[in-house]
């Protein structure tokens, strides 16, 4: 998608610190981390929030929650624990709609989220 933020970072358009790829997804440390490790998992495909996604897309969920648990053995914080979250349209905290899961660690979670 042109002016999609997300597609230019997968398509390297737009520098991004990236930790993990594949040829579905594509991972990267958020620009604004909100816990020691905080990386965003995108799939490469253009799908605006998790409402766009169609039942074909699945297993791209799959795929990025399987990248995920490789990048939380990586940044070592997978015996500690760790959240992964995806918001969704405006009151669910999405600001970019690219869809993607944020997988964060290294600090204590706390519940129920802001
Ligand atoms: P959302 O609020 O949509 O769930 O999450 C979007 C996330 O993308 C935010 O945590 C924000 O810091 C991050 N972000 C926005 N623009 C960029 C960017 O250009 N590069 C990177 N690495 N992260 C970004
Ligand atoms: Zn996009």
């Amino acid at each position: 998608m042109q002016d999609c933020i997300f597609c230019k970072i997968a398509s390297g358009d737009i520098p991004a610190d990236t930790v993990f790829e594949d040829d579905h997804v594509i991972a990267f440390r958020d620009l604004n981390p909100q816990a020691p490790s905080h990386t965003l998992v995108i799939p490469r495909k253009h799908i605006a929030t998790l409402n766009d996604m169609q039942p074909e897309d699945e297993v791209i969920l799959g795929r990025m929650y399987g990248a995920a648990r490789a990048i939380a053995v990586q940044e070592g914080i997978a015996d500690a624990g760790y959240r992964t979250v995806v918001n969704c349209n405006e009151a669910g905290g999405q600001s970019v709609f690219h869809v993607h899961l944020h997988l964060l660690g290294g600090r204590m979670m706390h519940w129920p989220p802001g």
